[in-house]
């Protein structure tokens, strides 16, 4: 696989990105494709390393290691580095459905689990899948694969996130016919409405959703099932039912002033951004604007950092991010070794633009907000914060005042609305209502009705929305095909 000894000649060289300063102006993409000889180079550092820990996905110290989707990475390296592109394609869509997702916003925990980063650093996997999707694009190799018979059996699948995407796509070339039905105006779930476009450009998505549609998937958007059409209505039209609504209900913080106005949901913030920016270039003004103001984004994760992302785009006057926890180590802690994913410090894209147009870095770490304070007409102006020490809890004299306008809850998500799940009888609590029997841990306690993605795991990556929509097909298929068994007995 690769060249046995690339790793100790070539020295890993990342995707390279635009100018920050250029880019946190303008929705472009932010990263650049390396050249071919490059990413070539790049695939040679994969070494030949036996049990290739890279390409299982699984959870260690409750973070993932490894990739969900068993992509064969060493297999498609090796292709890659002998300049067979398009064999690197085959063998990377025998497991990926959706490459050009993940190879662009997935935070590869497979380069967590690469050998060669137990003794120097990892193979740049997440480049060299982007790399070989987007080549398979330009030349034309993705091509519609409609199954060759219909079963005559049909499939309701609720929501188009990359869960409902997968799903859809692995029952409609086993030959049922699949219908999408999604609540948003445009399809692709948190593909669309959540991840800034600068980071997953929309013509990467609705490209994928076309081939989908040209394989025979239908979709029916701008319908929300339980309200404009009731869920046990599309049970007994459909052979079968699949959830993947998402998991989209916010935590909250109970601090006083929340009811401010000008403090907001990451999720409002960033759908009604992007939703403009479609429509219309943002010229419609339908947006929570963040131009002229200082902002506060409260959370670590990803979702703050698209916030920090579209604040800068907007031109924001200034912004600090909260993170509750301590900046993280520059390299792994001893209790954190290879492969769990390493939890170290780093500056997301986002942040390093926040930098250079503030001159440093966006974060207060160990901080969290004790209060909102408005101004007279009852919007937020400011935000009172407080450091926390190693067990959380508040550190005397260490309270502290930040100007703010606009304020950006991005604390994560509960779990998925309720709506759909009591209206099918299942315990609001998917993850306990769901039925795990090990094969078909899918299957829900109703008959027929499957759940998958975010909705049933809780919000997660992109890449493991995918695996849950592949598996959760196959049971739904499995399902179908024994009961049409019976039915002929
Ligand atoms: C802001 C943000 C940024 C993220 N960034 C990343 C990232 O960079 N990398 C990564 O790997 N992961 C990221 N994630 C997580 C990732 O996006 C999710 O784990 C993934 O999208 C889950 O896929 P899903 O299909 O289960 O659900 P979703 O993508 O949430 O899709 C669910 C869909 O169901 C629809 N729906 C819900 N209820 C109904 C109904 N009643 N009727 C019809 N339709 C309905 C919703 O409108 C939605 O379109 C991010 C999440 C957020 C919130
Ligand atoms: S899908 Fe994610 S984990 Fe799997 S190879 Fe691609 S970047 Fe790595």
């Amino acid at each position: 696989m690769g060249k046995p000894t690339g790793f100790l000649e070539v020295k890993r060289q990342g995707m390279p990105y635009r100018d920050a300063a250029t880019r946190s102006h303008d929705w472009d993409e932010i990263a650049l494709l390396s050249t071919k000889h490059a990413l070539q180079s790049q695939a040679s550092r994969c070494m030949d390393c036996a049990v290739p820990f890279c390409q299982n996905g699984s959870v260690l110290a409750g973070m993932t290691t490894g990739c969900p989707v068993y992509n064969l990475i060493p297999e498609w390296n090796d292709l890659v580095y002998r300049g067979q592109w398009r064999e690197a394609y085959q063998r990377l869509s025998l497991t990926n459905p959706f490459p050009e997702f993940t190879g662009r916003v997935c935070p590869a925990p497979c380069e967590a689990g690469c050998v060669a980063g137990l003794v120097d650093t990892p193979v740049t996997i997440k480049d060299i899948e982007r790399a070989i999707i987007d080549r398979a694009f330009e030349e034309g190799w993705v091509t519609p694969v409609p199954p060759t018979a219909r079963s005559g059996r049909r499939v309701a699948v609720i929501g188009s996130g990359p869960a409902g995407l997968a799903a859809a796509s692995v029952l409609n070339r086993h030959g049922h016919t699949v219908t999408v039905f999604e609540r948003a105006d445009r399809l692709g779930g948190l593909l669309t409405y959540g991840i800034p476009k600068s980071k997953l450009p929309q013509p990467v998505v609705d490209r994928r959703l076309q081939v989908l549609r040209d394989e025979g998937v239908q979709f029916q958007g701008g319908v929300d099932v339980g309200r404009d059409v009731s869920i046990t209505d599309l049970g007994q039209q459909y052979d079968a039912v699949l959830l993947c609504c998402g998991a989209t209900v916010p935590r909250d913080v109970s601090v006083p002033g929340r009811d401010l106005g000008g403090v907001h949901f990451a999720m409002e913030y960033l759908t009604g951004n992007t939703k403009s920016l479609l429509d219309s270039g943002l010229r419609n003004g339908q947006y929570i604007s963040a131009a002229g103001r200082d902002v506060v984004v409260i959370g670590g994760g990803d979702t703050a950092v698209d916030c920090i992302t579209t604040a800068l785009r907007q031109d924001c006057r200034s912004l600090v991010q909260f993170d509750i926890y301590p900046q993280r180590p520059d390299q792994r802690a001893p209790d954190n070794p290879w492969p769990q994913y390493p939890v170290i410090h780093k500056l997301e894209p986002g942040q390093r633009e926040a930098q250079v147009r503030f001159q440093r870095d966006p974060r207060a770490f160990s901080t969290s907000a004790v209060a909102f304070l408005g101004d007279a007409s009852n919007r937020v102006s400011q935000v009172h914060s407080v450091m926390l020490d190693a067990q959380r809890q508040a550190l005397p004299g260490t309270e502290r005042l930040w100007d703010a306008q606009l304020v950006l809850l991005a604390i994560g998500f509960q779990g998925p609305e309720p709506v759909l799940f009591q209206g099918l009888g299942i315990d609001h609590d998917v993850r306990a209502g769901a039925q795990d029997t090990g094969v078909d841990r899918y299957r829900t306690a109703v008959d027929g009705v499957f759940v998958a993605g975010d909705a049933r795991r809780g919000q997660s990556l992109i890449v493991w929305a995918i695996q849950e929509g592949k598996e959760a097909a196959q049971a739904c298929h499995r399902y179908l095909t024994q009961r049409h068994k019976s039915a002929n007995a």
